[in-house]
């Protein structure tokens, strides 16, 4: 199948998992996960009317930024950010995902300082608590946004989780509830209930995050195809 057909085949799956949890199918938007598919590729995702592309690596954005890949559509970072390479993306991305550490979150306050301009940011929260990946613990979000509240050139506009590899089908779930009340208690707490964007769900898992609150959900997979490691 082609990306088209991909995507209106996702988009109404999200349909029935928003309807089926009593929310409107409008509230969540679908974000290509891009990462090693070529430029053709994105502006295809674009034209069949992707929300929002994201990619993982600043290389590769950038690498596919000068081939015109994102025209039309927002960017998105959503992997895992190095500090040294903040300055690269800063200006050229719409949503950093991935904010996963304090130090991480200044320099992009001070990089964004630099372009005179303010960079919306989710925050990771890790919420397996795995060595593996990166994040706030979920105890450890309240202080990140806090500090991100004293930055003049960050804007926090919610959370982003990434969970642990489940085998189980649904295994996923508690994990994305416990993102969602974490997502509306941090909201309520230092943001006036001004959150809008609580970022789960990938290929196997969107409809359990929709049904948990999702309002981003990120599909690479099942839109692109499987990803050809050995390129
Ligand atoms: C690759 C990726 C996705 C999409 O994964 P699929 O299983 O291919 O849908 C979502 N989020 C992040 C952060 C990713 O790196």
């Amino acid at each position: 199948m082609g990306i088209r057909e991909n995507l209106q085949s996702i988009r109404q799956r999200m349909a029935v998992a928003a309807e089926r949890a009593g929310r409107d199918p409008a509230e969540v938007l679908l974000v290509g996960a891009s990462k090693m598919n070529d430029a053709a590729a994105c502006r295809a995702a674009i034209a069949a009317g992707i929300d929002a592309l994201g990619e993982n690596r600043v290389q590769e954005l950038l690498e596919k930024a000068e081939q015109g890949a994102y025209e039309g559509a927002p960017l998105h970072f959503i992997g895992h950010l190095q500090r040294n390479k903040v300055r690269q993306i800063i200006g050229r991305v719409d949503l950093i995902h991935s904010v996963s550490s304090i130090p991480l979150l200044e320099e992009i306050d001070r990089q964004a300082e630099k372009h005179g301009l303010v960079q919306p940011i989710l925050l990771e929260v890790n919420i397996g608590g795995e060595e593996s990946k990166s994040g706030f613990a979920p105890q450890e979000v309240e202080e990140a946004a806090l500090r991100a509240r004293e930055l003049s050139h960050v804007a926090v506009k919610g959370l982003m989780t990434i969970p642990p590899v489940e085998r189980e089908p649904h295994g996923n779930l508690p994990y994305f509830e416990q993102v969602y009340r974490l997502y509306i208690d941090i909201g309520e707490k230092v943001f006036h209930n001004k959150l809008e964007y609580l970022s789960m769900g990938m290929s196997d898992d969107f409809e359990d995050a929709i049904a948990a609150g999702a309002t981003i959900v990120r599909v690479g997979t099942a839109i692109f195809g499987a990803r050809n490691y050995n390129k």
